[in-house]
C-alpha cells in the first residue's frame, strides 16, 4: 500500500497538469458529454467518497470512452465500512468461509473499496476498453479473476504492475 500510496503521490503532478490541459474541454459541456441515457447528476455520484485522484482519473478515461462511443460505467465505488461488513458476510456465507470468501471480497479493514481507492466498473466491453487505455490515466486492472476491479496503481503512462491471481493474494 505505501508504494502504490507513494507512486499516487508522484501522480497528483502529472494528473494535475492533465486535468488543466483538458479543464476547458471537459467543463465546457459536462451534461451532453454524457449518453442520453446517464444524466449529469448520476455521473457526478458514481464517483462520491473516492479518493481524489482516483475520481480525476476515472473522469478523464470516461471522457476519453465516451468520445469513442465506448459504454463505461462505476458499478461500484466508494463503499461505507458497513456496507463492506455487509458483503464480507454475504461472501462468507455464499463462499463457506473466510479464507474462501477473500477470493472475491475482503473484510472492512482491507477493502480498498472502504478507502475509496477502488472502483468496479461494468460493462464488460468498457471495463476491457479500460484494461487496455486505463494506464494512459495511471488506471489498471488488479486481479486476474476479477474484470471489473480497477485501482489507481501506477504512473500515467507508465505500464500497469503484473496482475495478482485475486484479493486474497493481496
Ligand atoms: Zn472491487
Amino acid at each position: 500500500m505505501r508504494r502504490i500510496t507513494a507512486a499516487v503521490g508522484a501522480a497528483v503532478a502529472v494528473m494535475a497538469t492533465v486535468a488543466v490541459i483538458t479543464a476547458p474541454e471537459s467543463s465546457a459541456a459536462p451534461a451532453s458529454a454524457a449518453p442520453p441515457a446517464v444524466s449529469a447528476t448520476a455521473v457526478a455520484s458514481e464517483t462520491d467518497g473516492l479518493y481524489p485522484w482516483l475520481a480525476l482519473a476515472y473522469d478523464l478515461a470516461l471522457t476519453e470512452a465516451q468520445g469513442q462511443g465506448v459504454p463505461l460505467w462505476i458499478v461500484s465505488g466508494y463503499r461505507t465500512r458497513a456496507e463492506q461488513e455487509a458483503l464480507w458476510e454475504d461472501g462468507i456465507r455464499t463462499y463457506g468461509s473466510a479464507d474462501a470468501a477473500r477470493r472475491w471480497v475482503l473484510p472492512p479493514d482491507e477493502s480498498t473499496h472502504v478507502t475509496g481507492q477502488a472502483i468496479d466498473v461494468g460493462p464488460q466491453q468498457g471495463a476491457a476498453w479500460l484494461e487496455a487505455e486505463g494506464n494512459r490515466w495511471g488506471l489498471c486492472r488488479m486481479y486476474d479473476n476479477e474484470w471489473w476491479h480497477f485501482e489507481l496503481a501506477t504512473l500515467p503512462g507508465f505500464a500497469c504492475p503484473a496482475r495478482r491471481p485475486d484479493a486474497s493474494s493481496r
